[in-house]
C-alpha cells in the first residue's frame, strides 16, 4: 500500500516538471573556412597547443564531397552527407531559366536550405533548448518556419578578416550564452580560407593568418572564462575543407572544356562550371551519352561521371538537385569552360580522399577528456556528437556517436543523454522518503496516543517509555 503511494509520488513529480537542471552542458561550434588539417604545423600556435592540452585534438578530419563552404557547413549543422540534406552548391542555380546566384545571395534562397532535413539549432529548439549562431552558413533561412531564435547574419561585403570584429563577436557569443541562457551557438569566420585562397596554402600570407586564428582562440577561451562559462561550455573548433595550391599554365596543360575534342557547349542546356575544381552538366534532351563520351578521357586529370555511377562513397549522387553529368578533377586543377577565369592561387573542392582537403578538429571542455589525440573521423559524426553532449535527440542522420565516444569523459560518455530524465528521478525518489517519513511518524504517533487511552481507561499514571517520547518529540 504505502509502496503504491510512493510510486505514485514519483509519477507525479516526473510529470508535473522538475526544477532545471542545472548540470546542462553548452556547445560552441566554431568553424573557421578553410582551416586545413595541418596549418598548425609550420606556424608557432600557442592557444591552439594549449587547447590541445587542455582538450581533444584529431589527427584530422574529413568533410563531405563536395568541398564547398556551404554544403559542407550544412553537414556540420546535421550530420548528413550532401546529397541527404540536399545543400549541394555554393550557388543556388535553377536549371530552366539558367539562373545562378553567387554564394552570399544564396544564403537568402530559403527553399535552397529547408528542404527536409533540420539543422541542430532547430531539433535543440524544438527540445525545450535555446540555440543562437552568428554568421555560421545556413543562419539566414528558416527551416519549417523557425529559425534560430537568437542569429546575425552577416552584411554584404563584410571584411571576414578583422581580428577586431572577431573578438566582439567572441565575446557578443560568450554573452548571449550567460545572459541569454543559449545552449548552443555556432560561430563562423571567413578566414584562412580568403586569404588561402588569394595567396596559397603555402604562403607567408597564410601563415600570419593562422596567427591572428591562434590569438583568436586564445581570446575566445578567455572570454569564456571571463563569463563565467568554463565549468559548462564545450568548445569544438574545426572546418568545412583545406586547400590546395593550383597549378598555373606553364607548369601544367589545364583543363578547358571548349578545347576537348567531341565536347560542344551546344550539346548541354545548362553547366556549372568555372567554380574550382568540380562541375555538373545538363546535356541537352538525346545528348548525355554524346556529352559522356566526349569528356571521358578528354583530359588526364578530368574526372567525368554520370551521376548514377559516381563512386559510392563521396555521397554525392541521390539527390534531384545533382545534375546528370558530374565533373571532378585532380589537385592542383581546376575545370574552365571556355577559357581560363579563376585565378586563385589556392583552391578547394577536390576529392575529399585528398589530403589536402582534410579539416582540422579540436575540442575542449568539461565533456571531453584533456591532453587526447585521436584518429581522423568524418565530420558527419560531429552532429552527433553535439546532440549527446547537449541531452537532446539527433535527428536521422549519417553519422555516429562510436566515432567520437572515446574523446569523452566517463561521465559525458554515457550519462549526457540522460540529463533530462535524472533531475525527476531524484526528486522522485525525496518525494518517496519524505512520504515514507511522515507515514512512519503519523502510524507512530497514532500508536503512542493509543497507549494513552488504553492507560488513562486502565487509571496507569506511569510515564511513558524514553523511546516512544523521543519519537513523539520529533514531530
Ligand atoms: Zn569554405
Amino acid at each position: 500500500m504505502l509502496w503504491t503511494a510512493g510510486l505514485c509520488l514519483l509519477w507525479a513529480s516526473s510529470i508535473l516538471g522538475a526544477p532545471a537542471n542545472k548540470q546542462r552542458q553548452k556547445v560552441l561550434l566554431i568553424s573557421f573556412d578553410g582551416f586545413r588539417w595541418d596549418y598548425d604545423r609550420d606556424v608557432d600556435t600557442p592557444n591552439l597547443d594549449k587547447m590541445a592540452k587542455d582538450g581533444v585534438k584529431a589527427l584530422y578530419v574529413t568533410p563531405p564531397y563536395l568541398t564547398v563552404t556551404s554544403p559542407s557547413h550544412f553537414t556540420l549543422l546535421t550530420g548528413r552527407y550532401i546529397e541527404n540534406h540536399g545543400v549541394i552548391h555554393n550557388m543556388w542555380f535553377n536549371t530552366t531559366t539558367t539562373e545562378k546566384k553567387p554564394y552570399y545571395q544564396t544564403q537568402f534562397v530559403n527553399e535552397w536550405w529547408d528542404n527536409g532535413t533540420l539543422p541542430i539549432w532547430i531539433t535543440a529548439q524544438r527540445q525545450g533548448l535555446k540555440a543562437g549562431s552568428l554568421h555560421f552558413p545556413g543562419t539566414a533561412s528558416s527551416y519549417q518556419g523557425q529559425v534560430a531564435m537568437v542569429r546575425e547574419v552577416e552584411p554584404l561585403l563584410y571584411n571576414y578578416k578583422n581580428e577586431t570584429a572577431w573578438r566582439e563577436n567572441a565575446d557578443k557569443v560568450m554573452g548571449w550564452f550567460r545572459d541569454e541562457g543559449l545552449d548552443f551557438v555556432s560561430l563562423y569566420f571567413g578566414e584562412p580560407d580568403g586569404t588561402g585562397h588569394r595567396h596559397g596554402p603555402d604562403s607567408p600570407q597564410r601563415r600570419e593568418m593562422v596567427k591572428q586564428v591562434d590569438r583568436t582562440v586564445g581570446y575566445i577561451r578567455h572570454s569564456a572564462e571571463q563569463h563565467g562559462l568554463t565549468d559548462r561550455l564545450n568548445i569544438i573548433i574545426t572546418s568545412d575543407h583545406g586547400m590546395s595550391t593550383v597549378y598555373r599554365k606553364g607548369l601544367v596543360e589545364e583543363i578547358t572544356l571548349f578545347k576537348i575534342p567531341g565536347f560542344s557547349f551546344s550539346d548541354v542546356s545548362f553547366h556549372l562550371v568555372d567554380y574550382g575544381p568540380s562541375g555538373m552538366l545538363l546535356p541537352k534532351p538525346g545528348k548525355l551519352e554524346k556529352v559522356y563520351n566526349a569528356l571521358k578521357g578528354g583530359h588526364p586529370h578530368l574526372h567525368v561521371y554520370k551521376k548514377e555511377e559516381m563512386p559510392e562513397c563521396l555521397h554525392f549522387s541521390k539527390n534531384d538537385r545533382i545534375l546528370p553529368i558530374i565533373l571532378w578533377a585532380d589537385a592542383g586543377y581546376l575545370i574552365n569552360g571556355y577559357f581560363p577565369v579563376q585565378f586563385n592561387k589556392g583552391e578547394h573542392g577536390f576529392n575529399n580522399q585528398e589530403m589536402d582537403m582534410k579539416a582540422f578538429f579540436r575540442a575542449v571542455g568539461p565533456s571531453f577528456h584533456k591532453n587526447l589525440e585521436v584518429g581522423p573521423f568524418e565530420t558527419v559524426n560531429i552532429y552527433p556528437l553535439m546532440c549527446h553532449i547537449l541531452g537532446i535527440q539527433p535527428e536521422v542522420n549519417d553519422g555516429h556517436l562510436n566515432a567520437t565516444r572515446r574523446m569523452l569523459v566517463t561521465s559525458a560518455a554515457t550519462q549526457a543523454a540522460d540529463v533530462n530524465s535524472l533531475p525527476n528521478v531524484f526528486t522522485g525518489l525525496a518525494a518517496v522518503a519524505g512520504f515514507l517519513v511522515v507515514v512512519f511518524i503519523v502510524m507512530t504517533s497514532h500508536k503512542v496516543l493509543k497507549n494513552k487511552r488504553q492507560r488513562k481507561r486502565s487509571g496507569s499514571s506511569e510515564p511513558l517509555p524514553e523511546k516512544e517520547m523521543s519519537k513523539q518529540t520529533s514531530l
